[in-house]
């Protein structure tokens, strides 16, 4: 038993290209995520307060925690805030 190199899976063109000519077969397209903390009071989807510090777990509400049937409400100021930022 033989194996013989299949040519049609081969890149034959690659192969003989530069670096250069294979580089400018693609177009570079670069995205930013970006995060931010906004200058708010509470949460982005509920009146609890952003406090630093303090006991584990205590400003949570249903919303928070993700319970079902609970419905957020959207901060207006972080909205207002995130359209100033563009
Ligand atoms: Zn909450």
């Amino acid at each position: 038993m033989s194996v013989t190199p299949d040519a049609s899976r081969q890149p034959a063109t690659a192969a003989r290209d530069s670096g250069v000519e294979q580089a400018s077969r693609f177009e570079a397209v670069i995205g930013l995520e970006v995060h931010v903390e906004l200058n708010t009071a509470t949460k982005m989807f509920c009146g609890c307060a952003i406090d630093f510090g303090g006991a584990p777990n205590v400003r949570t509400c249903p919303v928070c925690l993700g319970q079902p049937g609970s419905l957020p409400m959207i901060n207006a100021k972080a909205v207002e805030s995130a359209i100033r930022l563009g």
